[in-house]
C-alpha cells in the first residue's frame, strides 16, 4: 500500500471534539487489514532498525499500534497510561496541552535501566505527549530515541519539537 492509500483510509471528522478541530480519525484505517498490517509493518521496521527492545505506547491509540508492532517484533509493551489506571505504585509526568493539562503514569519497573524503548502513537500534533512519555520512560532508566506515528499532522510542529528523536510517520497531512 502506498502513503496515499494509507492516507486515503485516516476519516477526518470535522468540529470533533470541539467546534474548529478537524480530528483525523485511525478507526476506517484498523478496519482495514490490508492498511493496518501495512502500518504496523512499517512502523515495525523503524523500531527494529533502532535496535528497540521494547515498545511503549500513549493510551489509548498507541496501544491498538503499539501492541501489534511489539508482537511483530516479539518484544515486550509498556503502556503509558492516563492517570489512576495502574495498580501499582507509578511514576507520572504532567505537561500542558494546547487547552489545559494532562498527565501520563507508568510502572517503573516495566523497563530495566538501559533498555532501549521505541515509542508508538497513533498521531503526532504539538508533539507534547510524545516528549511527556520521553521524559517519563528516562526516569523509568529507558533508553529513547525513537518515536513512530501512523499520523503527522506537520503544521502544528510535532515533529520538530521532538528534536532529539528520529522519527517515522506512515501518513502526513497537511
Ligand atoms: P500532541 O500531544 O499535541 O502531539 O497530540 C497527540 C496526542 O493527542 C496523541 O496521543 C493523539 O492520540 C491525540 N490526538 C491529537 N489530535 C488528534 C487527532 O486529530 N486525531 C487523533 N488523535 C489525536
Amino acid at each position: 500500500m502506498t502513503p496515499d492509500d494509507l492516507k486515503a483510509l485516516v476519516r477526518t471528522v470535522p468540529d470533533f471534539p470541539a467546534a474548529g478541530i478537524q480530528f483525523r480519525d485511525i478507526t476506517t484505517l484498523i478496519s482495514h487489514g490490508e492498511g493496518f498490517a501495512a502500518c504496523v509493518r512499517h512502523l515495525a521496521g523503524f523500531a527494529r532498525e533502532g535496535g528497540a527492545e521494547a515498545i511503549a505506547g500513549m493510551e489509548a491509540r498507541g496501544f491498538i499500534f503499539g501492541a501489534a508492532v511489539a508482537v511483530e517484533l516479539g518484544i515486550g509493551f509498556v503502556p503509558v497510561r492516563k492517570p489512576g489506571k495502574l495498580p501499582v505504585e507509578v511514576i507520572g509526568i504532567d505537561y500542558a496541552l494546547e487547552y489545559g493539562a494532562d498527565r501520563l503514569e507508568m510502572d517503573p519497573g516495566a523497563v530495566t535501566p538501559g533498555q532501549r524503548v521505541v515509542l508508538v502513537d497513533d498521531l503526532i500534533a504539538t508533539g507534547g505527549t510524545a516528549c511527556a512519555a520521553a521524559s517519563l520512560l528516562r526516569r523509568a532508566g529507558a533508553v529513547v530515541d525513537r518515536a513512530a506515528f501512523v499520523v503527522d499532522l506537520p503544521d502544528l510542529g510535532g515533529a520538530t519539537r521532538l528534536g532529539r528523536l528520529d522519527v517515522a510517520v506512515d501518513v502526513v497531512m497537511e
